[in-house]
């Protein structure tokens, strides 16, 4: 059995895996393959697929499968997992990072520092304490943030279009609702055809309170253009985005060039601690497969 891993994972995961068959890492042995493993940067398309005639067993290391053409695959007799719960305590923190950053000003007090300037005075901060977060999806990771911004004093409310009752959180039955009286908003819906652009002009409008947006989820489940409006005309004070339409963005999407934002390069599942735990579940599953098919292969 020959299992092809792709993309960014443990170190220690080939000899780990070891114990099935043959690692590679050589992303031309494809057509031998009969397991691969990939997080988000290899696109497993239609084309892909067709190149790897004895794939039997697709592994997704995170959450969102929307790099894997999942019902081609299935169609072809390949079965598509992916790791769900191991990535949920590494993109809380990072929201959270991200969330604390913004009203603590983190980022500008760093840069007045470097550039010799003592902004003791110029720079106001602010207390999450006290503040309304609300939570868009209360999946997995959305839970995590939940009882991270309990602990800090916050009141959560939630939205989710699948999910009306929820212990982290006090759901509203719409979206609107859920936003309009929120000083924090964060994101973390998978990208799907109703979650596409879902942050939109007509959803700004029913933010009340100028609010600072953490999106942690996919990038394209903001409107773009919408966004950079809103941060421009104030009424989104703040946008700290992780996660992008493409990794990385074309050179001119307009969130790049937009005030009053905080970047970071698609790192939320990207935790040393995160990867060893993907790793461990991506041996269970093949294990499993195993246990239940006799062989991968
Ligand atoms: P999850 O499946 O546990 O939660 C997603 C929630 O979104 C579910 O409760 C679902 O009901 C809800 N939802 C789906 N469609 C909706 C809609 N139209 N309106 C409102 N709610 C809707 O997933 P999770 O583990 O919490 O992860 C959430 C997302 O975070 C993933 O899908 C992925 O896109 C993203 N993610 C990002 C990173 C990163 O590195 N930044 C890492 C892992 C996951």
């Amino acid at each position: 059995m020959l299992i092809l891993i792709e993309d960014a994972f443990d170190a220690n995961l080939p000899g780990t895996l070891a114990a099935f068959g043959e690692i590679t890492e050589d992303s031309s042995r494809l057509a031998e393959a009969n397991i691969v493993l990939v997080r988000s940067k290899t696109k497993c398309t239609k084309e892909y697929i067709d190149s790897a005639p004895k794939l039997k067993l697709i592994i997704r290391g995170g959450v969102g499968i929307d790099n894997i053409d999942k019902d081609y695959a299935e169609s072809k007799g390949i079965v598509v997992r992916n790791t769900p719960k191991a990535s949920s305590i590494a993109v809380a923190e990072l929201a959270f990072a991200l969330m604390l950053s913004v009203p603590n000003k983190i980022i500008a007090a760093h840069n007045g520092m470097a550039d010799g300037k003592w902004l003791k005075k110029n720079i106001k901060r602010t207390e999450l304490f006290g503040k309304t977060l609300c939570l868009i999806g209360i999946g997995n990771i959305a839970k995590e943030v939940a009882k991270r911004a309990s602990a800090f004093g916050m009141k959560v409310v939630a939205y989710d279009k699948y999910v009306a009752e929820s212990q982290e959180a006090d759901m509203k039955q719409t979206i609107e609702e859920a936003v309009q009286d929120a000083d924090y908003i964060s994101m973390h819906l998978p990208l799907t055809p109703e979650t596409n652009g879902l942050f939109n002009e007509n959803l700004i409008a029913s933010c009340r309170k100028k609010p600072v947006v953490i999106n942690t989820g996919r990038g394209g489940c903001v409107d773009a253009d919408a966004m950079v409006n809103a941060l421009e005309n104030g009424s989104i004070s703040w946008y700290a985005v992780d996660v992008w339409p493409s990794d990385p963005p074309s050179p001119d999407y307009p969130i790049l060039r937009a005030p009053n934002v905080t970047m970071t390069p698609h790192i939320g599942a990207g935790s040393k601690e995160n990867l060893l735990r993907i790793g461990q579940e991506a041996y269970s599953i093949i294990q499993k497969e195993i246990q239940d098919k006799g062989e991968v292969s």
